[in-house]
């Protein structure tokens, strides 16, 4: 049997994801953002599902934009970050990607550049991330600037990002608005700063756009439990199998550095997935798995290529057996948690050695 890895992807889902994602911003356009290979669920795979059911793609960059266009995907695509260099303008414009500007030197790329056609800008305001964007008080003149340009399209959205929109008490996320607000009042123009925080907790951050990412692929970004994520179905199920079982007296030590030991005679199972298939090294002793569909914990470090599970308590397990490391019953999130991480890098990381299988359910 060839090894059992799988990052099972489950359209069915995603297009669930959407359309909750849809249902929550009835009246925004919705951009999907796919960036870093669409979090790691396969860009094309993702891509291809959603092309005809949003309005806009987002990525990073130009590269990433034109894998999707080499593919045949049709949707406007917006760079998050802009162009790299002015050279990248031209090879934008020829194909509908849309452009962020950020910063001063973006503008005067595109003002001194030959595109074929006008390009598509959305004017990033920085309202506090301090990351990207222009400071709101320059937006206006820097507005005036792109509208005279004959290199940019007439119709320019205005976008700022949020830095803390997943923690549901922290009044950043109306501060920013507010400044949003203000910066934008006496500039036309269509208007979006919800990221996926944005679309299930903060509803007055909607406007024209939303550009939803993480909640796509079906898992929560916000730091506590909230009705809207209630209905949010993983996309990804990241499954394995057991390959050895043994048992280990009391006293004794399992894997590297001895770092677990059985305080009662144990059950080991052995997974054959590790750090070198996505499974975080960081996740300590008694993060949950589910083997069979049931709860046990991680028993001594991760390695490279497997795991140990104490199963002492579920009886009946054998080699062969599923083991399923995140997905349906168990959020990537509670995972991230013990590992000190957040979702979005679990699955982002998720290395090219675990194949990507979709599924329909
Ligand atoms: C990545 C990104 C998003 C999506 O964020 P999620 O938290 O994954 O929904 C939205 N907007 C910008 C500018 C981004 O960089």
């Amino acid at each position: 049997m060839a090894r059992p890895n799988q990052a099972r992807i489950d359209l069915a889902a995603l297009r669930h994801n959407l359309g909750l994602a849809r249902q929550l911003a009835p009246r925004s356009k919705a951009m999907a953002v796919v960036k870093a290979n669409a979090y790691g669920h396969g860009a094309l795979t993702v891509a291809r599902e959603l092309d005809p059911l949003v309005d806009a793609l987002a990525v990073a960059c130009l590269e990433e934009a034109q894998a999707l266009r080499d593919a045949g995907i049709n949707a406007p695509i917006l760079l998050l970050e802009g162009v790299f260099e002015a050279a990248e303008l031209e090879v934008a414009a020829r194909q509908e990607i849309w452009i962020t500007i950020d910063n001063e030197l973006q503008l005067q790329w595109l003002e001194s550049a030959s595109p074929a056609q006008p390009l598509r800008c959305w004017l990033k305001l920085d309202t506090g991330m301090h990351r990207l964007g222009v400071p709101p008080d320059r937006a206006g003149k820097i507005y005036q600037r792109l509208r005279a340009c004959r290199n940019a399209h007439p119709d320019i959205v205005l976008s700022t990002h949020f830095a803390c929109a997943d923690e549901l008490r922290n009044d950043l996320t109306r501060a920013q608005l507010a400044l949003f607000d203000d910066a934008c009042r006496d500039l036309p123009g269509a208007r979006s700063a919800a990221n996926s925080a944005g679309v299930l907790a903060w509803p007055g951050s909607h406007y024209d756009w939303v550009r939803p990412g993480y909640m796509l692929y079906g898992n929560s970004p916000l730091d506590s439990d909230h009705p809207n994520t209630r209905a949010l179905e993983p996309v990804m199920t990241l499954a394995s199998a057991v390959i050895s079982l043994r048992d280990v007296p009391t006293g004794e030590t399992v894997g590297y550095g001895a770092s677990w030991t059985a305080a009662r005679p144990s059950r080991i199972a052995t997974a054959c997935i590790g750090y070198g298939d996505g499974y975080p090294r960081l996740a300590p002793n008694g993060t949950p798995v589910l083997v069979n569909g049931r709860r046990a914990g991680l028993a001594g470090r991760v390695s490279m290529d497997m795991i140990t599970i104490d199963v002492t308590d579920l009886p009946g397990v054998s080699i062969g057996d599923e083991v399923i490391l995140w997905g349906n019953g168990l959020p990537v999130g509670e995972i991230a948690r013990h590992a000190g991480t957040i979702g979005y890098e679990l699955t982002t990381r998720m290395p090219a050695r675990t194949p990507r299988v979709v599924t329909v359910s």
